[in-house]
């Protein structure tokens, strides 16, 4: 069985959306000192690799604790937009084959910067357009490989189309050493309780046999 990692590293210098950074890892036990090693983590619920919960744009949507795990574990298509400049619209959608309770990983060029970059505004994101198309094919979850599914778009209107139709958005992966493809997907959020989202280890399983 081959595991592909696929979480951003959580570090102190780790690119933090609009650069507004907030992790924090403090050592508060030193071998040296108290012979033993004990620290104390300071992160944003939006930090690397998290799960967004219908809460998060939603007035009466639900909180992460609220939501099955199931949402963003199973069957998992990593499809290729490297080729896209701007934004994954309905129109690059619709030339690929999407399966409905299908869970739709984008790779595009935002996997190509470092961990550690600034944060680049010009980011590619999914359109309002590709969530409502999205929502017409019937996948699961949707992931994009950078902090944010969508930049400032008026309304929200990627997130609150997805999340208000029980579409999981999974952000921050890091795909660049991933082959498109089919896989299955373990996403699991810490179980942080009555919160709008929550840092996830994300990891891919080949099911070429591998
Ligand atoms: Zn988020």
């Amino acid at each position: 069985m081959k595991i592909i990692d696929i979480s951003w590293p959580i570090s102190s210098d780790m690119t933090a959306y609009k650069d507004k950074k907030v992790v924090a890892i403090e050592h508060t036990k030193i071998f040296e000192r108290d012979h033993a090693r004990e620290s104390v983590l300071r992160l944003g619920a939006h930090t690397g690799t998290h799960i967004d919960a219908p809460a998060h744009f939603l007035a009466d949507g639900a909180l992460l604790d609220q939501q099955p795990l199931a949402n963003t574990v199973g069957p998992c298509t990593v499809i290729d937009m490297t080729h896209i400049n701007d934004c994954v619209d309905a129109a690059a959608l619709q030339a690929c084959a999407l399966n409905a309770s299908d869970i739709v990983l984008f790779k595009t060029r935002n996997s190509a910067l470092a961990a550690t970059a600034p944060f680049d505004p010009n980011f590619v994101y999914v359109a309002a357009d590709a969530a409502q198309y999205l929502v017409t094919c019937g996948v699961k979850a949707v992931g994009i490989d950078y902090l944010g599914i969508e930049r400032n778009q008026p309304d929200h209107a990627t997130h609150t189309v997805l999340l208000g139709n029980g579409i999981a958005v999974i952000e921050g992966l890091r795909l660049a050493h991933v082959q498109p493809g089919s896989y299955f997907l373990w996403c699991l959020p810490l179980a942080v309780q009555g919160v709008e989202a929550a840092p996830a280890r994300a990891i891919l399983i080949s099911v070429r046999g591998e």
